[in-house]
């Protein structure tokens, strides 16, 4: 495929020039007028299609013909892609199809699931937290992970079934085989969602196009993506950013067998090292998080942190700043450039509250801030806030604790 520009229609307005994020298209003139013209930076992101008031921007077949529009409406349905860790759905799956399943009731679509390399059982577990039907695969080369048959299987499930959304965990997994599938589709991907939408119309013949929000320019934006000419419209979101739904062990649907897929496979998975658990700050399973930042002041401020941690069962996180400072590792920082997590209780202890930092958190159950500025903006997302200094908020905090326990 190539974009070009229809150029007898083209008026010369120049108002695609713009739209382009690759510089890709300039003026040149033609028979004495400027007209616009495509080069070869151009992306194929299609930009500029929707931009042109004349519709002169098309898109080519390699042979030179106008290529067809694509039939979005053939497009129907929500899938997810449940990864699994050694044999069992992990979690991710069960988030995305809580944030599937508010899609497809918007849109009054089914939600289906695809698992590879996971048993019949899996299959059953991703029914109960929320898909109709789950299109399964548990051939053997698919119990690691590996790009080539996982991409080459999806790949054609979507092409078979036509979903008009399709997400993924923004997990090493994800990351690393869904932007091949969306290549392979030519469909547009956004990575590493926080939120997702429909837009409005959702009715049958409305637009339906999906809202994907990520955070962009260094996370000082939330930018709102949208891909209007393509379907499927595919997206990754963190683990930890969607709830998970609502588990019903009574919830039935089918499951769907499919045949390993017949791929050229050149990489070869020779043993899987798990990461040290000593290094490994289990943030995203914890259920309580008491987390610090340049407020804490220093290391020392951490130690208190840390007495506070060990009371109320909690796992110490962290800002970017107090990683920074070099007070506490970076395997606890929570944010953008960090872990996204979702508790039950967030204490914040010292953060401003920063975009980059709210965007790895702002989904905790509660969250109570501490923080001496009342303007603070982490109390913008708190469900409970104090307005002090956390040298004096955190021994009272620790002295009653203790009391009510009688450790004093
Ligand atoms: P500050 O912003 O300095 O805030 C300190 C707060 O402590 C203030 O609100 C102050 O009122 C309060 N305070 C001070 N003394 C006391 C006291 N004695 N008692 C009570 N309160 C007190 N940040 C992250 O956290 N995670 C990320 O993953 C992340 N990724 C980033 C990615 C990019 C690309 C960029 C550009 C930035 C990123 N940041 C990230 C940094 C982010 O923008 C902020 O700089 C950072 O979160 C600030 O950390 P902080 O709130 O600890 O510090």
């Amino acid at each position: 495929m190539r974009i070009s520009v229809d150029t007898p229609l083209c008026t010369g307005c120049q108002s695609c020039i713009a739209s382009c994020p690759y510089d890709a298209i300039e003026m040149k003139s033609h028979m004495k007028e400027e007209r616009a013209l495509i080069n070869e930076y151009c992306q194929l992101c299609r930009a500029c299609m929707s931009v042109c008031p004349e519709g002169a921007i098309k898109e080519y077949t390699e042979a030179g013909d106008a290529a067809p529009a694509a039939d979005l409406s053939a497009y129907n349905g929500v899938m997810v892609f449940a990864e699994q860790r050694d044999g069992l759905a992990s979690q991710v799956g069960f988030e995305l199809l809580g944030a599937g399943r508010k899609l497809a009731d918007t849109l009054g679509v089914e939600l289906t699931a695809a698992l590879f390399g996971a048993d019949r059982k899996q299959a059953q577990e991703l029914i109960r937290w929320g898909a109709d039907k789950v299109y399964h695969c548990d051939d053997a080369a698919l119990r690691s992970f590996n790009d080539e048959p996982y991409t080459a299987l999806l790949a054609d499930v979507i092409r078979a079934h036509r979903p008009e959304i399709v997400l993924a965990g923004a997990t090493s997994v994800g990351r690393s085989f869904f932007p091949r599938v969306a290549v392979r589709l030519r469909a547009g991907l956004t990575a590493d969602c926080t939120e997702l939408d429909i837009e409005e119309p959702a009715e049958p013949g409305g637009i339906r196009n999906l809202l994907a929000v990520r955070p962009a320019f260094g996370g000082n934006i939330m930018a709102v993506i949208v891909c209007p000419s393509t379907r499927p419209q595919m997206a990754t979101v963190r683990p930890r950013v969607m709830k998970k739904g609502v588990y019903d062990a009574a919830r039935a649907g089918e499951i769907i067998p499919l045949a390993a897929p017949v791929c050229k496979v050149r990489t070869r998975v020779t043993d899987v090292i798990k990461e040290d658990a000593g290094l490994n700050v289990n943030l995203q399973e914890a259920e309580v998080i008491v987390s610090g930042g340049r407020g804490l002041g220093g290391p020392k401020g951490f130690e208190m942190l840390s007495e506070l941690a060990a009371l109320v069962n909690g796992t110490l996180g962290a800002s970017r700043a107090a990683v920074d400072e070099g007070w506490i590792r970076y395997g606890h920082q929570v944010g953008q450039t960090g872990k996204t997590v979702c508790p039950r209780i967030y204490i914040s202890c010292g953060i401003s509250g920063a975009v980059q930092h709210l965007v790895g958190m702002q989904s905790s159950d509660v969250i109570i801030a501490i923080n001496k500025h009342a303007e603070a903006p982490i109390f913008g997302v708190a469900s409970y806030g104090v307005v002090g200094d956390v040298f004096e908020v955190l021994p009272a905090l620790i002295k009653k604790i203790k009391e009510e326990r009688g450790l004093q």
